[in-house]
């Protein structure tokens, strides 16, 4: 367990902040107890407190290095909350380089991924969900999903959770004072206090549940598989899809021989494409491998469309060869060849589009977004993690137990501690009982400087 409040590090580290390669300003970022004497060195001065001060930056022998401004945050008042030094200076890699080694020379030492994020952690200036929304915030690829992280960051995800823990605690006040004066023998059936809280808990739950949910979906979004039959058009699907040429189609069957990925966006929503070799039987080496890949990208996806052309609509059908437990839809294509009138698309059993004209593809997407139970609808989404889905569930499942504890057996007993375990599922989101283990997974997946 990490006790937030008494951590203490006692090493200073350093790191370029701002992106590799050339650019106009390149910062490096120093945090720790060094950062003041580091100032001093390398700028001449330690700057007041968040003003930007202009300086000539200067080597451990004093020749100049470069020109540029620093800034300095002194602890507690600072991003990661202990003395913080940000040298602006000229992006380039060897400027960059020269001041690390400066700051190296002075007694600091290179940051570790994510380490500026972890002691913000570590000293309570952020919780977990902060932390890893600042990550997500800078990996996000699309304005949904930075609306949604800058929604966790400013840590309205976190106040959330809060607000659950509360309701939680004071459910399990309530139970707990029953248990403790049996002779008041408060019947809970018929207590409606505690059938409204229940409510009340769960309306809780199921809405920071759906929240989390789209914003896991902004996050990860799916993969998705196209399948079927060789030169059934699944490779201009995946153009159409995409909205450019990601694939190379051509009349011969057989084209796509590898496993081809294309990440695409539905309304915000990351979509994974990968547009798999014609499962067929072939006794070409390349293909047979490129099919072997097939299969496998199949097994991992979280739904298969299995395309077929609607001149051959009756050939066998491909979904046996499908591993049990892949959602599928079917997908037929090529509708402007035929001279009916399309069937129109029945529910979600079988879509018909056409790849070259692009009919259908509107109701495709809708129909994808739908499987996933992703809305285009902004509204509160937060985003949020596989980890983060897993923990409100298990807590829900606790608070679930807990109450059919209650109502089936009277069991006041189990009900109150089913709401303490409930309540530190919750707990591991923010980082109030999270294991060292899984905080240095977090944080390493955390690029250098942040
Ligand atoms: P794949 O082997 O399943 O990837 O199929 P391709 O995307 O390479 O397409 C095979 C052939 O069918 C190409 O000549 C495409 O131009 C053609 N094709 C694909 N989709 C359509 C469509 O919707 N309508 C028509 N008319 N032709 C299509």
């Amino acid at each position: 367990m990490v006790d937030a409040g008494l951590t203490f590090t006692d090493d200073t580290i350093v790191a370029v902040a701002t992106p590799p390669g050339r650019g106009g300003v390149g910062i490096v970022r120093v945090s720790g107890d060094r950062a003041a004497k580091i100032a001093k060195a390398i700028g001449g001065r330690v700057p007041p407190a968040r003003v930007a001060t202009a300086a000539t930056f200067r080597d451990a022998v004093g020749e100049a290095i470069d020109q540029g401004i620093m800034l300095y945050f002194a602890a507690p008042a600072s991003f990661t909350g202990e003395d913080v030094l940000e040298l602006h200076g000229h992006g380039g890699p060897v400027p960059m380089d020269m001041l690390v080694h400066s700051c190296i020379a002075l007694g600091a030492r290179l940051a570790m991924p994510g380490e500026f994020s972890k002691r913000a952690f570590l000293n309570n200036k952020i919780d977990l969900t902060q932390a890893e929304a600042i990550s997500d915030l800078i990996d996000s690829a699309s304005q949904q999903a930075a609306r949604a992280a800058v929604r966790s960051l400013s840590g309205e995800f976190a106040k959330r959770i809060r607000m659950l823990v509360i309701a939680l605690t004071e459910l399990r006040m309530y139970v707990e004072a029953a248990i403790d004066f049996p002779e008041e023998e408060v019947d809970f059936l018929a207590d409606q206090e505690v059938q409204q809280r229940i409510s009340s808990l769960e309306r809780l739950f199921v809405n920071l549940q759906e929240d989390a949910q789209q914003g896991q979906l902004l996050r990860d979004g799916m993969v998705l598989v196209l399948a079927g039959p060789p030169n059934v058009g699944k490779s201009s699907l995946l153009n159409r899809l995409a909205g450019y040429d990601a694939a190379i189609v051509t009349a011969r069957p057989g084209t796509t021989r590898d496993v081809l990925r294309e990440d695409l966006h539905l309304d915000g929503m990351p979509l994974r494409v990968i547009d798999t070799a014609g499962l067929h039987d072939s006794d070409d080496e390349i293909e047979k491998e490129g099919m072997r890949r097939a299969r496998e990208a199949i097994q991992h996806a979280d739904h298969v469309l299995v395309l077929s052309d609607i001149s051959d609509v009756d050939a066998p059908s491909f979904t046996e060869n499908l591993p049990d437990g892949v959602p599928v839809t079917r997908v037929v294509n090529k509708i402007d060849l035929s001279p009916d009138t399309p069937p129109g698309n029945q529910g979600d059993a079988m879509l018909y589009v056409s790849a070259k004209s692009g009919a259908g593809i509107d109701s495709l997407k809708a129909h994808l977004a739908n499987v996933m139970g992703y809305s285009a609808v902004d509204g509160g989404k937060l985003i949020a993690r596989r980890r983060h889905i897993h923990a409100i569930e298990r807590a829900f499942a606790h608070m679930a137990l807990g109450r059919d504890a209650l109502y089936n057996m009277k069991a006041g007993e189990i009900m109150a501690e089913e709401l303490r375990l409930a309540q530190q599922c919750l707990g591991e989101i923010t980082g109030r009982f999270t294991s060292d283990d899984l905080l240095g997974q977090i944080f390493s997946r955390f690029c250098i400087g942040k």
